[in-house]
């Protein structure tokens, strides 16, 4: 019998990286120069921040329909809206509805479903988990600081969108990660021994000057037991012109990189992509100055409905990832935020692609699919649950290493769930006998 991976897995279009002058075909853009488009100043003075400018810069491209489909969304969204030209114009604006791109940057109101009942501002717990501002430390070793709270684009999934961004018509924030929490969380992290790898995050770590960068990396390489840096920043991916010509930043970036090697300690970019729609050949230049100045690079996707919730996405993210030396790390199931609802995916779709994509291809290059557990019980592989009722969409985990004694549970869309599960959700007494039923499963 003739082998799968001859006619179906192997069709090498993840070693194409679109090349032509695509942002031409924007309106406002079509005399942009290659060179413009690289600089990453023009990328930043010409970030889309409003409706208003959408309009402006799409002119008839944009058509009635989605005009007010958007202005919609916008007015429900718990996230600003910020997008680089890049990504702006890699959406396929005659098709803006089903656009995987546009689905994660630009909220449409028809798109929008009611919240699940549990879901949760800080779903992961952060703000409790919370020795310092700013700073998480929930696992023994490691830790998340968060200095920053701005980012070159805003996800409309972010899972931070209780605080990430500035306040929306829907909710106010309160702007964190100003410099003044910085020496608490230096003295925190000296102060414990055990932490040995730190989470630099936000926000986007390269929201941060390149002295700010320099700053808490030289700070924290100098603690003798913190043995490793990542900077997590999502410009990789949708700002890539930051690598390519932000040579202030990448300076700040190799000296760390330097400074850690002469002291035998690693520093590590972590970035997010999630759909192969944003890989083109600025990623490719990005990534190549990102391994040039030995720099390892790893992805954490976020699995998204109608973005790439169908393995034979995932499988071209995955081999495209790793063709340009970025090794694939983490699929999250998506956290259960508000306005994400039509983003999130069952459990067993997550369960059903992590099985189509391991074996297409090295195995250091497989992505662990995790659920990181509602209420701050951490990232645990997807199919280390206790129990799970496919039928009612409700999962139950332990983490014993995070909160031992603790049950967590995690929460299918009800949309995907069948009419009569759907009924049972929508009556409150139905709906707690389930979570005491299924609790009780791994209790006893
Ligand atoms: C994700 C996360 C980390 C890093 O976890 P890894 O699994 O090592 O990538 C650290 N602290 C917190 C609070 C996190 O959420
Ligand atoms: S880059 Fe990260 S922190 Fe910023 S909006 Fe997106 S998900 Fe949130």
């Amino acid at each position: 019998m003739k082998k799968s991976f001859d006619r179906e897995i192997i069709d090498y279009g993840h070693r194409k990286f679109r090349d032509d002058e695509f942002w031409k075909e924007i309106p406002a853009w079509k005399n942009v120069t290659e060179a413009e488009f690289g600089d990453h100043m023009w990328q930043q003075k010409n970030t889309v921040r409003s409706f208003e400018q959408v309009k402006e810069i799409l002119g008839s491209r944009l058509t009635d329909r989605v005009a007010k489909d958007l202005e919609e969304g916008l007015r429900k969204t718990p996230m600003n809206i910020r997008i680089t030209p890049y990504v702006f114009s890699l959406i396929n604006w005659e098709d803006a509805e089903n656009d995987p791109l546009r689905k994660q940057f630009l909220p449409l109101g028809t798109q929008f479903l009611e919240d699940h009942p549990f879901y949760m501002e800080d779903s992961l717990a952060e703000d409790t988990d919370s020795p310092v501002p700013t700073l998480t430390h929930r696992y023994p070793d490691k830790v998340l600081f968060l200095p920053v709270s701005v980012c070159p684009v805003y996800c409309l999934y972010c899972t931070r969108s209780r605080m990430v961004g500035g306040s929306t018509e829907g909710r106010e924030k309160t702007v964190r990660g100003n410099k003044e929490n910085w020496p608490q969380v230096f003295e925190y992290i000296k102060n414990k021994d055990q932490v040995e790898d730190v989470v630099i995050s936000g926000g986007d770590a390269s929201m941060l000057s390149p002295s700010q960068l320099k700053e808490i990396g030289e700070t924290l390489l100098d603690i003798d037991h913190v043995r490793r840096i990542r900077i997590a920043t999502k410009a990789v991916s949708i700002f890539p012109q930051k690598f390519i010509s932000d040579e202030k930043w990448m300076d700040a970036l190799i000296g760390l990189k330097q400074k850690a090697k002469s002291l035998g300690k690693m520093i590590m970019v972590h970035t997010h992509f999630s759909s192969p729609n944003e890989i083109t050949i600025w990623s490719k230049r990005a990534m190549d100055r990102l391994f040039a100045a030995d720099i390892p690079v790893r992805n954490q996707a976020v699995l998204q409905t109608g973005v790439n919730n169908d393995p034979n996405t995932m499988i071209r993210l995955t081999r495209q990832l790793g063709y340009m030396n970025l090794q694939p790390y983490y699929v999250f199931v998506h956290d259960m935020v508000p306005g994400c609802e039509h983003l999130r995916t069952t459990l067993r779709e997550a369960l059903e692609i992590e099985k189509a994509v391991r074996g297409t291809t090295g195995g250091y290059h497989m992505p662990t699919f995790v659920c990181d557990l509602p209420g701050g019980g951490g990232k645990r592989h997807i199919a280390s649950f206790e129990y799970y009722d496919e039928e009612n969409g409700i999962s139950v985990w332990k983490a014993p290493n995070v909160k031992p004694g603790e049950v967590f549970m995690y929460f299918d869309p009800i949309w995907k769930l069948s009419k009569e599960a759907q009924k049972r959700w929508a009556d409150e007494t139905t709906r707690n006998q389930m979570l005491e039923d299924a609790k009780k499963k791994v209790l006893s």
